[in-house]
């Protein structure tokens, strides 16, 4: 993202984007993610139509601007300092059921599978309970109870680095809450519209299994603003096979829930500012209510040294800090 020049002034930035799109300025980011902290998008634009959408993305990656396509902002904390340079909400929300699916990334996940569901359709299952827009869900191949959403897609029209074009699942290189699109200096992608598919099903399944689980969900997620999961699990055999405590099943897999480090390090219910590590849930970072996202930030940083010190394993973030984070520990 570094490569954009700075954001030029107001009054110059119509003259780079399509006629007509309604661009506000210093808007606050907090009511547009659901972890509710940070500052302010110096510039935001929310978007209905698809066509105008690649317009957009074309244009402001054309004129060099800094700008970050969003969904939800249900994977994302905002830094305090704000966001310099254009954010455009996707709110682009088509749904074509069918043989393929066709779905808008601005679509809601949920909105998705219900849609899918009412069709007779099955696979997405698991997308109940996971907030977000289906964009988002493709950043970080978004998935649960062992299925994710990469699997299911067959093609996805981007604009990418400034050209829109149909590409193949492929390109995106999903990996386990992974693409392209979270690496650090690859390219500049916008995720338009993508294609799934889809199998019939028996829609008693369907529901059933997507209710079960949703009530997994319940017992297990705090209520608090939160993104989720806020490190992704650790894939590491040889430390699955030495934790006593670990179920086999997951022994086997090579898989440590994030949680389980994190609980086993002390974390549940260590608090800073308004900002707590859930006594629910020890992957959850949770707002208690006019937390600051340095709070927050620091609370992961507290997490990942822990679990380094006594695990000797790196967590990887599943949440995006976004924005100016720059001085936030001086600042803390
Ligand atoms: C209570 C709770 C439970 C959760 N459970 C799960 C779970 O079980 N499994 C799971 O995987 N996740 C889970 N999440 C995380 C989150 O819901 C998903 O990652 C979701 O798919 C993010 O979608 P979003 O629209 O909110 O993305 P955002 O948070 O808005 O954006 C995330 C990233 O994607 C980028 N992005 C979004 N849309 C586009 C686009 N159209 N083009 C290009 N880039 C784009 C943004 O720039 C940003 O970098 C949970 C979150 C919460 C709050």
């Amino acid at each position: 993202m570094s490569e954009y020049a700075t954001v030029p002034p107001i009054a110059d930035l119509p003259s780079f984007l399509p006629k007509g799109v309604p661009l506000r300025e210093n808007v606050s980011m907090a009511p547009y993610t659901t972890m509710q902290v940070g500052g302010s998008a110096e510039y935001l634009i929310v978007v209905r139509d698809l066509g105008l959408l690649a317009e957009v993305a074309s244009a402001l990656h054309a004129a060099s601007v800094p700008h970050w396509v969003l969904g939800s902002g249900s994977n994302l904390v905002v830094s305090d300092r704000g966001i310099p340079g254009v954010v455009v909400i996707n709110a682009c929300d088509r749904i074509e059921v069918g043989t393929e699916t066709m779905a808008e990334c601005g679509c809601w996940f949920q909105d998705l599978f219900l849609a899918a569901a009412q069709a007779g359709l099955e696979g997405l299952e698991f997308a109940v309970g996971i907030p977000g827009t289906l964009g988002g869900a493709l950043v970080s191949n978004a998935g649960a109870y062992r299925s994710s959403i990469g699997a299911l897609l067959t093609a996805v029209d981007v604009v990418w680095e400034g050209v829109r074009k149909t590409v193949e699942p492929e390109a995106l290189e999903f990996r386990y809450r992974d693409s392209i699109l979270r690496r650090p200096g690859g390219p500049r992608i916008a995720l338009l519209r993508a294609w799934l598919r889809l199998e019939p099903g028996e829609p008693h399944h369907i529901y059933n299994l997507a209710r079960d689980y949703q009530r997994q969900r319940i017992s297990k997620q705090p209520p608090h603003p939160s993104v989720g999961s806020f490190f992704k699990n650790v894939l590491d055999r040889s430390l699955a096979e030495s934790l006593d405590s670990l179920p086999a099943s997951l022994k086997e897999a090579g898989v440590i829930p994030a949680g389980y480090l994190l609980e086993a390090c002390g974390m549940k219910g260590l608090r800073r500012g308004n900002a707590i590590v859930s006594r629910m849930h020890a992957n959850f970072l949770c707002n208690l209510g006019g937390a600051k996202a340095s709070d927050i930030r620091w609370l992961a940083e507290e997490a990942k040294r822990r679990v380094r010190d006594q695990f000797g394993v790196e967590l990887e973030e599943e949440v995006l800090y976004v924005g100016d984070w720059s001085g936030w520990e001086a600042a803390n």
